[in-house]
């Protein structure tokens, strides 16, 4: 679906030059739920930034389907951005004022079709909240509206920023549980970047990142989140 191609990314702070991506390949395939791990500041945001159309690359190709991301103009890339592309972000991002239901109907323009919003919010367990606002709910069930937020887009590529790091270990698993089965069972495939190495084995495809290399790509079928211990 997407190829990532000796993709370097280089920034400029005074007259230092910061590699934070260093000639980075991987490929992403439909049903695939990959896991970038990395401490920080090893270029995890970076890449994921990069894929997202978010930012550009300094060197390298990025291929989605029969496009070359990396040469689209600025209005190409906004579009590439909005209709390939779903966001998950550490802090979820959802707008205070806005209920559960609203925030979700009001990112996929969903505003004349409540039905829609709510299936997207039931699909990710949170059908009893979808009056409730931000501030009545918990870290977990405030990312698990930034899930259905995302995917009431029908995005065909997920990518999810740390998207448990401000949340329990239990909540945690939870919000990895709902990642895999979108990787597994729709036809979006799902990138995590993540510090925490409890969660490597979850994914299909793992790339760990160090100093903005790739430090070890691995394949293998990945352990359903709870059939772990
Ligand atoms: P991670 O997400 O793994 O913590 P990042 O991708 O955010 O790592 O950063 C990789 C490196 O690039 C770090 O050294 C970081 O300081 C640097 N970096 C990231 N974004 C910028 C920027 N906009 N300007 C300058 N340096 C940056
Ligand atoms: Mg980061």
């Amino acid at each position: 679906m997407l190829e990532f191609n000796n993709v370097s990314k280089e920034y400029h702070v005074g007259d230092r030059v910061i590699k934070a991506l260093d000639d980075v390949s991987f490929k992403i395939n439909e049903h695939q739920f990959t896991v970038v791990l990395g401490p920080s500041g090893s270029g995890k945001s970076t890449l994921l930034n990069i894929l997202g159309g978010m930012d550009r690359p300094t060197k390298g190709k990025i291929k989605f389907k029969d496009q070359f991301v990396n040469e689209l103009n600025d209005r190409d890339l906004t579009i590439y951005r909005r209709k390939v592309i779903g966001f998950v972000f550490q802090f979820y991002n959802l707008i205070p004022s806005l209920t559960a239901l609203e925030n979700v109907a009001i990112a996929a323009q969903l505003t004349d079709n409540d039905d829609a919003a709510v299936s997207y919010l039931q699909d990710v367990g949170l059908k009893e909240r979808i009056n409730n606002f931000p501030n009545q709910m918990s870290g977990g069930e405030m990312q698990r509206v930034s899930i259905a937020r995302a995917l009431a887009k029908k995005p065909q590529l997920l990518l999810c920023d740390e998207p448990t790091g401000a949340l329990d270990s239990v909540t945690s698993m939870k919000i990895v549980k709902i990642l895999q089965d979108i990787a597994n069972n729709t036809d979006t495939a799902v990138v995590m970047v993540t510090h925490n190495p409890q969660f490597e084995q979850y994914g299909n495809q793992i790339i760990k990142l160090k100093d903005g290399k790739v430090e070890l790509m691995t394949h293998k079928d990945a352990v359903l989140v709870g059939e772990a211990e």
